[in-house]
């Protein structure tokens, strides 16, 4: 017996300690507690096992103190497991150290028990012809007893209040503990009580101490995991169906079963069902996902499929399942976000880089096709958003956008480009250019008691490279627009490759400015201005390029490019240096010669004009009536009064201020009073176009007689020029004009030219 039994109890020490080894190296958090609790069962069993071995009366009660005390550390042990294992806290750490302090006092009175034998006693028996050592307890050993059961009790009533409050199917691992706990105590009591000195409740003690390691470490709730999947399958939104590895369906939730049909548990129509709603599938056996989109009467409505099969632990087919998710809501927002972001809010129309990308992809899709780009925008709406308000402003593009809906359907593509222009792709073969000329004329936009008729302007550009960015091709449609811009009958205008020619070169020519500037490739030219006698008594300066490619380039070539993006400012300071460097040499030389100088009328809004020739006259050193002053008539038409100082001032610094081209514009003989001018340049060639009639030129020459006659009244000098030919001259001075410029005295020569051909008068 005593042999066995010792084998017993050094087994289920071996056994626990290597479970505590394990326990020590496991990777979940209670690892180590299961650890400290194993260990600490070794301890009784230790002791056990000494007393069930030895004869010795020293030895048994060595083995007492090593059970009683273990008794204490197991108590710890237990605490500290059930703690974290029932996932609870102290509610006071009072109760946690009195409760720690009553076990540390048991162990510290048994560390007196030799001295005042007050906890126990051994003495000897003799069992089956052996003599063993029992224990005899006294009053300590009553304190033990107590302690250690009051905190059993105390585990206990822990376990079963956590039986109580976890749902049953997540209590079994609280169970087993629970009840192993209650066997254990039961077997020990009867083991106290009983007396005999081999204590059997200790396999018990191992047991318990295997099961705490089995369900605290390795346990896994199957049954809960099971019931919480099926549990989630069944409640999910999304439809599923579970197939078996011969493609037969075995299971479908609710939401599957309503949406093929199914009733009670025929979960074989689930195939038909499903194959009614959504089509065929192909292939059984592969997975696959699609989106699928069924019409009905409430309106489309967006699904999402997917097919996975299921594999065993051998890679073997076990099944397979189907997920429909009704994505409608979603896939709605989704449509809405990509309406929103290819939209403009306003008018629901394309915006302009959807628009480009739709007839990028017409254009490829119908490359036999031919079309054309529409470039549409609406003169002076910054004007109608001022006059009748912004509101009216939205009606006014949301009629336009209406008008392009109800007008250009089929492969017309049209789209909102911005503020207030709109593109257009129509074939070809479509397009009505009298219907939409006629419609655009009488373009009347309606809100309210306002109504106002709107001017659009479309410029049309047809489409004959694909290959070309569409932002270019309305770059281009737009282009034509500029010529009918001030024509109110013309709504429509074409471009052309003239147009683009221009285009380039406008670009070509603005680039190279500045560098011919510096290069001296733009350079005066001057046109002597006769006297009655025929003497040159000053000159125009008048602007040549001489380009290294295009040769020598007249103004009309260049000036107008530059007038509209300002570059002319530059040539014009050029032009001004350029005068009075000659007029500093003449000076020099003593040549009385004047020089008329052009001033644009955009140089007013690039630079000061009158700080600047001033600037000029000074640093030549040159006395400023030496240098006239070329305006025109289109100068006053913005800004009047502002011009009107200007050219006082002109006056006031010295200078001389002509009238430049009068009679080429709308020449209004009224101005005249209003503006001071010292000289008025007649222009004979705006009076007589070429190739006119010796009748209309000798109109002209009437027209002139009064000007001139005019100018006398005014004390303005007069100065006609464009004088071609001997008669002219003769006539003109005879009406007592006093100066002359033409192609009759000279054309614009260079200076030395000029210099030569009129030399020095002393
Ligand atoms: P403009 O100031 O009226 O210059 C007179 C233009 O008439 C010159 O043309 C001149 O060559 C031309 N002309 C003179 N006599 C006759 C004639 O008998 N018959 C004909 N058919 N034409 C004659 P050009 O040099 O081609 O200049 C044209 C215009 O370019 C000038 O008209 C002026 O408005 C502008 N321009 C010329 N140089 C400059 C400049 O330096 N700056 C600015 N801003 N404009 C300039
Ligand atoms: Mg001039
Ligand atoms: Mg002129």
């Amino acid at each position: 017996m005593r042999v066995f039994f010792g084998i017993v109890f050094l087994v289920l020490i071996l056994i626990l300690t290597v479970a505590a080894i394990f326990a020590r190296h496991s990777s979940k958090s209670i690892g180590k507690t299961v650890c400290v609790l194993i260990c600490t069962f070794l301890f009784p069993i230790t002791g056990n096992l000494i007393l069930v071995v030895s004869d010795n009366k020293i030895l048994s009660e060595v083995g007492c103190y090593i059970y009683y005390i273990g008794m204490d550390i197991l108590m710890y042990g237990l605490i500290r497991f059930t703690f974290e294992y029932c996932d609870m806290t102290w509610n006071s750490k009072l109760a946690k150290y009195f409760t720690y302090a009553l076990l540390a006092i048991d162990i510290i009175q048994y560390g007196f028990n030799p001295f005042f034998r007050q906890a126990f006693e051994t003495e000897k028996i003799t069992v089956a012809g052996m003599p063993y050592y029992r224990l005899v307890p006294y009053m300590g050993q009553v304190y033990h007893r107590v302690v250690c059961y009051g905190v059993i009790f105390s585990l206990v009533v822990a376990y079963f209040m956590k039986i109580r409050r976890t749902p049953r199917i997540y209590a079994e691992k609280y169970v087993v503990i629970f009840i192993s706990f209650i066997i254990g105590i039961l077997w020990q009591t009867i083991m106290i009580f009983s007396r005999t000195p081999i204590d059997r409740s200790m396999i018990g003690f191992g047991i318990f101490a295997i099961l705490v390691f089995y369900f605290s470490l390795f346990y896994k709730p199957r049954r809960l995991l099971d019931r919480m999947l099926s549990g989630i399958v069944s409640e999910m939104p999304d439809a599923m169906f579970f197939y078996d590895g011969s493609h037969r369906c075995i299971w479908a939730n609710e939401p599957g079963k309503k949406l093929t049909g199914i009733e009670g548990n025929h979960f074989e129509m689930a195939s038909k069902g499903l194959i009614e709603k959504f089509g065929e599938v192909k292939d059984r056996d592969a997975d696959w996902n699609m989106n699928k989109a069924l019409v009905s009467e409430e309106g489309v409505r967006y699904y999402a499929i997917e097919k996975r099969t299921v594999y065993d632990e051998k890679d073997r087919i076990s099944g397979s399942f189907i997920s429909i998710r009704d994505n409608t809501e979603e896939q709605r927002n989704l449509r809405a976000e990509i309406f929103n972001a290819t939209h403009d809010a306003l008018t629901g129309l394309y915006n302009r880089e959807y628009l480009y990308e739709r007839i990028k992809k017409q254009l490829e899709e119908h490359k036999k096709e031919k079309f054309i780009v529409a470039f549409l925008d609406v003169k002076g709406f910054k004007m109608v958003n001022d006059v009748f308000g912004t509101e009216f402003g939205d009606v006014a593009i949301k009629t336009i956008a209406r008008w392009l809906r109800t007008n250009f359907t089929g492969k017309c593509i049209h789209g909102r480009l911005a503020g207030d222009t709109f593109g257009i792709l129509i074939p070809a073969n479509e397009l009505d250019k009298k219907r939409m000329e006629n419609e655009l004329s009488n373009f009347i936009v309606k809100d309210k008691d306002k109504s106002y008729k709107l001017m659009i302007h479309v410029g049309i550009y047809e489409v004959n490279d694909i290959e070309l960015d569409v932002s270019t091709m309305f770059d281009r449609a737009r282009m034509p627009i500029a010529t009918i811009k001030d024509d109110v009958r013309k709504h429509i205008a074409f471009y052309d490759d003239e147009m683009r020619e221009m285009v380039i070169w406008d670009q070509k020519i603005s680039q190279q400015a500045l560098a011919a500037i510096d290069e001296k490739q733009i350079v005066p030219y001057l046109q002597p201005i006769v006297n009655r006698e025929g003497r040159a008594v000053g000159a125009e300066a008048l602007v040549r390029w001489n380009h290294p490619e295009y040769g020598l380039l007249s103004p009309e070539r260049f000036v107008p490019v530059f007038e509209r993006n300002g570059l002319i400012a530059e040539v014009d300071k050029y032009m001004w240096r350029s005068a009075c460097e000659i007029l500093s040499r003449w000076r020099r030389s003593g040549r009385d010669t004047f020089l008329s100088v052009n001033i644009s009328p955009k140089d007013f809004y690039f630079m000061d004009v009158l700080g600047t020739l001033k600037k000029y006259v000074k640093d030549y050193g040159i006395n400023p009536t030496r240098l006239r002053v070329e305006i025109t008539e289109s100068v006053f038409i913005n800004d009047t009064e502002k011009r009107k100082k200007t050219i006082e001032e002109l006056k006031e610094a010295g200078f001389i201020v002509e009238m430049d081209d009068f009679g080429s514009g709308y020449s209004s003989l009224n101005m005249l009073k209003e503006i001071p001018v010292d000289v008025l340049k007649i222009d004979m060639m705006f009076l007589r176009q070429s190739g006119d009639s010796e009748e209309t030129s000798s109109r002209a020459l009437k027209i002139v007689e009064n000007i001139i006659h005019m100018t006398k009244d005014l004390n303005i000098e007069s100065l006609t020029e464009g004088v071609e030919s001997d008669a002219q001259y003769k006539a003109l001075s005879e009406m007592g004009c006093r100066l002359f410029q033409g192609y009759y005295f000279t054309k614009p020569v260079t200076v030395e030219e000029f210099e030569q051909k009129y030399p020095k008068i002393d």
